[in-house]
C-alpha cells in the first residue's frame, strides 16, 4: 500500500506520459493564462511518432486491462482520486493559471474528484434477457480497445476526467488529448495516474490543433469521446468515418431556461443568473436563452440586474472570492466582441454589461462585463446563436404554454432546458415537450456521474457518464446457450 507522500508529483516540468514514462518533445508551446496573458510552462507538441506510441502502449496494455475484474478497475479508480485530493492546492492553483478564479479552480477539482469517485462505483454487469428450458441469452458489454478522449478549454480538469473515468472502468486503454489552450492540468493529472495504473492505461499528449486529426485519422483507435463545439464535432464524425471508430460527441448548447409567472423571485433570480452566467457564460450547458412570463418580466429582469451587479469576477490572482472568470483566451474573447458589436449594429439592448473591463482600464486580460439584452427578437443572433461568453438574452414569453415551448425548441441545438415554477406539475408538463437531453426543473446544470449527460439534435450524439455512458465504451454482445432444441 502506497503511502499518501508516494502520490505528491512536483508542478514545474510537463511532459507527455507515454506507457508510463515522462518524455518531452523536440519543440514545446505554452498556454496563455487569460487573466493575466502571462506564458504558463511549457508543454510539449507532440508529433505523429508520438501518437503511434502511445497508441501502440495502449494497445499492448488493453488486454490485460480487459482482464482486470472491474473491481480492481474501480479500486484503481479511488486511489487516483484520493491521490488527486492529495495534490489538491497544487492542482487548483495550476487550474487557476488555465483560466478562472482560485475559488472556481478549487471548486472544479473537488467537484471532478466526486464525480470520479461517484463513476467507480458504477458496474454494468451481464443483462439476462431470457432464462429458460430452451435457451439462456444474455448481453454482455466488452470494453472496446483503445479510446481518445478529446477535450476542450472550458472545465479541462473534470470534462477530461469526465471521459477517462468511464473509458477506464469499462476496461479501455485510454488517451487523454487536451486543448491547446489548457494542457497543463491534464498532463499532471496523468503524470500521478501513471503513478497508479499499468503502463499504457492512461496516457495524455498535449500539442497544436493538428494532433486531434491524428487521433481520429489513427487506424488503432476504437473510440473518440469528443466534447467541444459542434463545428468540429462536425469534422470529428467525419474523420472517424474511415475506420469506423466509435464516436461520442458532446456539443454546443443553446440551453433555455423558463421561468413561469408563479416563481418568487428572490429565490430563483439568484440561481438562474448563476446558471447564465457560470464560468462567464462558457459552460455548454449555460442558460443561454431564458423565457420569462411576461406577468414578471420587468421585476425579474430588474431583479436580475441586480443580482448580477453582485458577481465578482477575477482571475488566478484574485484573493478576494471572485467565482466568474474571464474569457478563457483571445480566440473566444474576439468571437464575444464580435458578437456583442452585431447586437449594437441589430440596435438590441444592453441593460447591463456590454463592455470590455479590460478596455476600460479596471482589468489585464480577456474580461468581458456579464450582459443582459433585454428582450432581443426570436431571430437576433443572440438568441439563435452560442455566445460562450458573458452574454445572455432574456425573452419576454407573451403567450401560453405552447408558445414558450414553441420559442424553446427554435434551434438546432438541445443539450439542457429547464423549467422554474412552484407548480412542480405543470413544470413537469412543459419540460416533457423541450427537445434537450437533459431537463431539469427548479435547477440548471445539475450534473451527476449517474445521470446519463448528451444532447439531441446538433448538441450531440451519445452520452457521457450514468450507465449508458458506460455503455458507450463498449461494444454490446449477446451471448446465447442452447439447452434443448436448437440450430433453426
Ligand atoms: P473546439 O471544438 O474548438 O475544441 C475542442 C477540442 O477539439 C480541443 O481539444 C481541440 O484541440 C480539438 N480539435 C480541434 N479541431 C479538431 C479536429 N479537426 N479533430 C479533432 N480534434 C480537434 O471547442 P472549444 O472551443 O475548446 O470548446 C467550446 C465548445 O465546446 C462550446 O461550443 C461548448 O458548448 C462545447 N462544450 C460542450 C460540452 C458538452 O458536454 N456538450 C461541454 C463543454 C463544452
Amino acid at each position: 500500500m502506497a503511502s499518501t507522500t508516494d502520490y505528491k508529483i512536483d508542478f514545474t516540468n510537463f511532459y507527455n506520459i507515454i506507457n508510463n514514462e515522462l518524455k518531452s518533445t523536440a519543440t514545446t508551446r505554452a498556454a496563455v493564462n487569460p487573466s493575466t496573458l502571462a506564458p504558463l510552462p511549457a508543454v510539449p507538441v507532440s508529433t505523429k511518432a508520438d501518437v503511434d506510441a502511445a497508441v501502440s502502449a495502449a494497445k499492448a496494455a488493453f488486454p490485460s486491462w480487459r482482464d482486470t475484474p472491474i473491481e480492481k478497475r474501480a479500486a484503481l479508480l479511488n486511489t487516483f482520486a484520493d491521490a488527486i485530493m492529495v495534490n489538491f492546492m497544487d492542482f487548483a492553483s495550476l487550474l487557476a493559471l488555465e483560466g478562472k478564479p482560485p475559488t472556481a479552480a478549487q471548486f472544479e477539482v473537488d467537484f471532478a474528484v466526486k464525480h470520479l469517485k461517484g463513476t467507480a462505483q458504477l458496474r454494468l454487469d451481464d443483462e439476462v434477457i431470457e432464462d429458460n428450458e430452451e435457451k439462456l441469452t444474455k448481453i454482455r458489454y466488452t470494453p472496446l480497445g483503445v479510446g481518445v478522449g478529446i477535450v476542450p478549454f472550458n472545465y479541462p480538469f473534470f470534462l477530461g476526467l469526465g471521459k477517462m473515468g468511464p473509458a477506464v472502468l469499462a476496461g479501455n486503454a485510454f488517451i487523454w488529448k487536451p486543448s491547446p489552450y489548457t494542457p497543463n492540468t491534464a498532463l499532471k493529472l496523468v503524470e500521478l495516474a501513471a503513478k497508479i495504473f499499468p503502463p499504457g492505461v492512461v496516457q495524455a499528449l498535449s500539442g497544436e490543433e493538428d494532433l486531434g486529426p491524428m487521433f481520429t485519422a489513427h487506424p488503432d483507435i476504437r473510440k473518440i469521446s469528443f466534447t467541444g463545439s459542434t463545428p468540429t464535432g462536425k469534422k470529428v464524425m467525419a474523420a472517424c468515418a474511415s475506420t469506423l471508430k466509435r464516436v461520442t460527441l458532446e456539443l454546443g448548447g443553446n440551453d433555455a431556461a423558463i421561468v413561469c409567472d408563479d416563481v418568487n423571485l428572490d429565490e430563483v433570480v439568484p440561481k438562474v443568473a448563476l446558471g447564465c452566467f457560470n464560468n462567464a457564460g462558457q459552460v455548454c450547458v449555460d442558460i443561454k436563452r431564458l423565457f420569462v412570463h411576461e406577468k414578471i418580466y420587468d421585476q425579474f429582469l430588474a431583479k436580475m440586474v441586480e443580482v448580477v451587479k453582485t458577481f465578482k469576477f477575477g482571475g488566478s490572482e484574485d484573493t478576494e472570492g471572485a467565482f466568474f472568470p474571464p474569457v478563457q483566451n483571445a480566440m473566444q474573447f474576439e468571437k464575444v466582441k464580435e458578437l456583442f458589436t452585431s447586437i449594437e449594429k441589430e440596435g438590441l439592448k444592453p441593460v447591463i454589461g456590454g463592455e470590455v473591463e479590460a478596455e476600460a482600464g479596471a482589468k489585464k486580460g480577456y474580461y468581458f462585463k456579464p450582459t443582459i439584452i433585454d428582450n432581443p427578437p426570436e431571430n437576433s443572433r443572440i438568441v439563435q446563436e452560442e455566445p460562450f461568453g458573458p452574454i445572455v438574452p432574456v425573452v419576454k414569453w407573451v403567450g401560453g404554454e405552447d408558445e414558450v415551448v414553441r420559442m424553446a425548441n427554435n434551434t438546432d441545438m438541445g443539450l439542457g432546458a429547464s423549467v422554474w415554477s412552484k407548480d412542480l406539475e405543470k413544470a413537469e408538463r412543459i419540460a416533457r415537450r423541450l427537445e434537450a437531453g437533459s431537463l431539469w426543473i427548479n435547477t440548471h446544470q445539475d450534473l451527476a456521474p449517474n445521470v446519463p449527460f448528451g444532447g439531441f439534435k446538433q448538441s450531440g450524439m451519445g452520452h457521457d457518464w450514468g450507465l449508458i455512458g458506460l455503455k458507450g465504451w463498449c461494444n454490446t454482445q449477446s451471448l446465447m446457450t442452447r439447452r434443448s432444441g436448437g440450430m433453426f
